[in-house]
Protein backbone atom coordinates (compact mmCIF):
# COMPACT_ATOMS: atom_id res chain seq x y z
CA UNK A 1 0.00 0.00 0.00
CA UNK A 2 1.28 3.32 -0.87
CA UNK A 3 2.45 5.99 2.03
CA UNK A 4 -0.60 8.35 2.56
CA UNK A 5 0.21 11.79 1.23
CA UNK A 6 -3.00 13.59 2.47
CA UNK A 7 -4.03 16.15 5.32
CA UNK A 8 -2.18 14.53 8.18
CA UNK A 9 -4.41 16.21 10.56
CA UNK A 10 -7.22 14.26 9.28
CA UNK A 11 -6.11 11.03 11.10
CA UNK A 12 -5.35 12.23 14.26
CA UNK A 13 -9.22 13.62 13.69
CA UNK A 14 -10.07 10.39 12.69
CA UNK A 15 -8.42 8.41 15.53
CA UNK A 16 -9.85 11.33 17.65
CA UNK A 17 -7.05 12.21 19.45
CA UNK A 18 -3.33 14.07 18.50
CA UNK A 19 -0.79 11.97 17.00
CA UNK A 20 2.24 14.31 16.92
CA UNK A 21 2.34 14.37 13.22
CA UNK A 22 3.15 17.77 12.66
CA UNK A 23 5.87 19.10 14.88
CA UNK A 24 5.48 22.46 16.61
CA UNK A 25 1.81 23.22 15.40
CA UNK A 26 0.57 19.83 17.20
CA UNK A 27 1.28 21.58 20.89
CA UNK A 28 -0.16 25.27 19.57
CA UNK A 29 -3.86 25.87 18.99
CA UNK A 30 -4.05 25.41 15.68
CA UNK A 31 -4.04 21.63 16.13
CA UNK A 32 -7.27 20.72 14.66
CA UNK A 33 -8.01 18.16 17.27
CA UNK A 34 -8.03 20.83 19.47
CA UNK A 35 -10.77 22.62 18.29
CA UNK A 36 -12.64 20.26 15.71
CA UNK A 37 -12.63 16.93 17.76
CA UNK A 38 -14.86 14.51 15.44
CA UNK A 39 -13.98 12.56 12.63
CA UNK A 40 -13.33 13.92 8.77
CA UNK A 41 -16.01 13.88 6.26
CA UNK A 42 -19.56 14.34 5.49
CA UNK A 43 -20.62 11.68 8.17
CA UNK A 44 -17.92 12.47 10.62
CA UNK A 45 -20.45 14.07 13.38
CA UNK A 46 -22.47 11.23 12.78
CA UNK A 47 -20.72 8.03 13.79
CA UNK A 48 -22.54 5.85 16.01
CA UNK A 49 -20.34 3.83 19.05
CA UNK A 50 -17.65 1.37 17.39
CA UNK A 51 -17.96 -2.46 17.52
CA UNK A 52 -15.41 -4.38 19.20
CA UNK A 53 -13.48 -5.47 15.88
CA UNK A 54 -13.98 -1.10 15.30
CA UNK A 55 -11.89 -0.90 18.50
CA UNK A 56 -9.43 -3.16 17.94
CA UNK A 57 -9.25 -1.73 14.34
CA UNK A 58 -8.91 1.87 15.57
CA UNK A 59 -6.15 0.75 18.13
CA UNK A 60 -4.01 -0.62 15.17
CA UNK A 61 -4.41 2.28 12.98
CA UNK A 62 -3.94 4.52 15.64
CA UNK A 63 -0.23 2.58 16.34
CA UNK A 64 0.36 2.72 13.03
CA UNK A 65 -0.59 6.03 11.90
CA UNK A 66 1.48 7.18 15.15
CA UNK A 67 5.04 5.94 14.43
CA UNK A 68 4.36 6.58 10.54
CA UNK A 69 5.01 2.88 9.56
CA UNK A 70 2.44 1.25 6.48
CA UNK A 71 0.79 -1.70 7.01
CA UNK A 72 2.97 -4.53 5.67
CA UNK A 73 5.56 -3.41 7.41
CA UNK A 74 3.21 -3.08 10.65
CA UNK A 75 2.46 -6.50 10.25
CA UNK A 76 6.04 -7.68 9.93
CA UNK A 77 6.63 -6.38 13.32
CA UNK A 78 3.68 -8.02 15.14
CA UNK A 79 5.17 -11.16 13.68
CA UNK A 80 8.88 -10.19 15.37
CA UNK A 81 7.19 -9.59 18.60
CA UNK A 82 4.77 -12.88 18.50
CA UNK A 83 8.71 -14.52 18.28
CA UNK A 84 10.04 -12.67 20.93
CA UNK A 85 9.91 -13.92 24.34
CA UNK A 86 7.48 -11.90 26.77
CA UNK A 87 4.27 -10.01 26.13
CA UNK A 88 3.62 -9.64 21.94
CA UNK A 89 2.39 -6.12 22.92
CA UNK A 90 4.80 -4.86 24.76
CA UNK A 91 7.31 -6.66 22.30
CA UNK A 92 5.16 -4.57 19.48
CA UNK A 93 5.75 -1.08 20.97
CA UNK A 94 8.89 -1.81 21.89
CA UNK A 95 10.46 -2.61 18.16
CA UNK A 96 8.60 0.67 16.77
CA UNK A 97 9.96 2.45 19.30
CA UNK A 98 13.40 1.15 18.26
CA UNK A 99 12.83 2.37 14.66
CA UNK A 100 16.32 4.89 14.18
CA UNK A 101 13.52 7.61 12.99
CA UNK A 102 11.57 7.10 15.98
CA UNK A 103 14.56 7.39 18.35
CA UNK A 104 15.70 10.46 16.21
CA UNK A 105 12.87 12.15 16.75
CA UNK A 106 12.55 11.48 20.74
CA UNK A 107 15.56 13.18 21.11
CA UNK A 108 15.02 16.02 19.06
CA UNK A 109 16.53 15.80 16.15
CA UNK A 110 13.72 16.27 14.46
CA UNK A 111 10.26 17.93 14.77
CA UNK A 112 7.76 15.05 14.11
CA UNK A 113 8.41 11.39 12.76
CA UNK A 114 7.66 12.29 9.18
CA UNK A 115 10.47 14.80 9.11
CA UNK A 116 13.23 12.19 10.94
CA UNK A 117 12.29 9.94 8.44
CA UNK A 118 12.97 12.12 5.91
CA UNK A 119 16.71 13.60 7.63
CA UNK A 120 17.75 9.68 7.94
CA UNK A 121 16.81 8.81 4.47
CA UNK A 122 19.31 12.16 3.26
CA UNK A 123 22.17 10.57 5.33
CA UNK A 124 22.27 13.18 8.16
CA UNK A 125 22.75 10.59 10.88
CA UNK A 126 25.00 8.01 12.07
CA UNK A 127 25.04 5.07 14.27
CA UNK A 128 28.17 3.73 15.92
CA UNK A 129 29.93 6.21 13.59
CA UNK A 130 28.77 4.72 10.13
CA UNK A 131 26.05 6.69 7.94
CA UNK A 132 22.66 4.82 8.23
CA UNK A 133 19.91 6.07 6.03
CA UNK A 134 17.30 3.12 6.41
CA UNK A 135 14.46 5.36 8.47
CA UNK A 136 13.22 1.07 9.60
CA UNK A 137 16.84 0.68 11.59
CA UNK A 138 15.86 -0.90 14.12
CA UNK A 139 18.13 0.52 17.29
CA UNK A 140 20.06 -1.61 19.94
CA UNK A 141 21.17 -1.07 23.85
CA UNK A 142 24.27 0.66 23.76
CA UNK A 143 23.92 2.41 20.09
CA UNK A 144 25.29 5.56 19.54
CA UNK A 145 22.83 8.32 17.13
CA UNK A 146 24.68 10.98 16.07
CA UNK A 147 24.49 13.86 13.59
CA UNK A 148 26.94 13.31 11.20
CA UNK A 149 29.96 15.68 10.85
CA UNK A 150 28.93 17.28 7.22
CA UNK A 151 25.04 17.87 8.53
CA UNK A 152 26.20 19.88 11.32
CA UNK A 153 26.36 23.54 9.69
CA UNK A 154 23.25 22.93 7.47
CA UNK A 155 20.74 25.81 8.01
CA UNK A 156 18.00 22.85 8.35
CA UNK A 157 19.99 20.79 10.82
CA UNK A 158 20.71 23.96 13.08
CA UNK A 159 16.83 24.87 12.96
CA UNK A 160 15.67 21.23 13.63
CA UNK A 161 17.48 21.34 16.66
CA UNK A 162 16.76 25.02 17.49
CA UNK A 163 13.12 24.57 17.40
CA UNK A 164 13.48 21.04 19.84
CA UNK A 165 16.29 21.48 21.83
CA UNK A 166 14.12 22.15 24.95
CA UNK A 167 12.09 18.61 24.50
CA UNK A 168 12.36 15.91 27.20
CA UNK A 169 13.96 12.93 26.14
CA UNK A 170 12.95 9.54 27.33
CA UNK A 171 14.88 7.98 29.83
CA UNK A 172 16.14 4.96 28.13
CA UNK A 173 17.97 7.61 26.15
CA UNK A 174 21.27 8.90 27.07
CA UNK A 175 21.90 12.24 24.94
CA UNK A 176 24.27 14.28 24.82
CA UNK A 177 23.46 17.83 23.67
CA UNK A 178 26.51 19.31 22.82
CA UNK A 179 28.36 16.59 21.47
CA UNK A 180 25.08 16.21 18.97
CA UNK A 181 24.98 12.12 20.16
CA UNK A 182 22.50 9.63 21.91
CA UNK A 183 22.94 6.67 23.11
CA UNK A 184 20.68 4.23 23.52
CA UNK A 185 20.99 2.82 27.77
CA UNK A 186 18.37 0.31 26.93
CA UNK A 187 14.87 -0.67 24.82
CA UNK A 188 12.21 1.04 26.85
CA UNK A 189 9.54 -0.86 29.37
CA UNK A 190 6.25 -0.39 28.43
CA UNK A 191 5.60 2.52 31.27
CA UNK A 192 8.71 4.45 29.52
CA UNK A 193 7.07 4.71 26.26
CA UNK A 194 4.45 7.46 25.50
CA UNK A 195 2.38 6.16 22.59
CA UNK A 196 -1.93 6.75 22.96
CA UNK A 197 -2.10 3.06 21.82
CA UNK A 198 -3.95 0.21 23.57
CA UNK A 199 -1.58 -2.89 22.45
CA UNK A 200 -4.33 -5.44 23.66
CA UNK A 201 -6.33 -4.62 21.38
CA UNK A 202 -3.91 -4.85 18.24
CA UNK A 203 -3.25 -8.17 19.75
CA UNK A 204 -6.52 -9.33 19.76
CA UNK A 205 -7.20 -7.72 16.21
CA UNK A 206 -4.84 -9.91 14.49
CA UNK A 207 -5.52 -12.88 16.80
CA UNK A 208 -8.70 -13.35 15.01
FE1 LIG B 1 -2.54 18.11 13.20
FE2 LIG B 1 -0.59 17.74 15.01
FE3 LIG B 1 -3.02 18.38 15.84
FE4 LIG B 1 -2.56 15.98 14.77
S1 LIG B 1 -1.73 16.75 16.69
S2 LIG B 1 -4.32 17.34 14.36
S3 LIG B 1 -1.04 16.48 13.22
S4 LIG B 1 -1.68 19.67 14.55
Amino acid sequence: MARYTGAVCRLCRREGQKLFLKGERCYSEKCSVAHRNYAPGQHGQGRKKASEYGLQLRAKQTARRFYGVQESQFYHYFEMAERKQGVTGDNLLKILESRLDNVVYRVGFASSRAEARQLVGHGHFEVNGRRVDIASYLVRPGDVISICEKSRSSEKIKAVLEANGARPVPQWIDLNRDALEAKVVSLPERDQIEAPVDEQLIVEFYSK
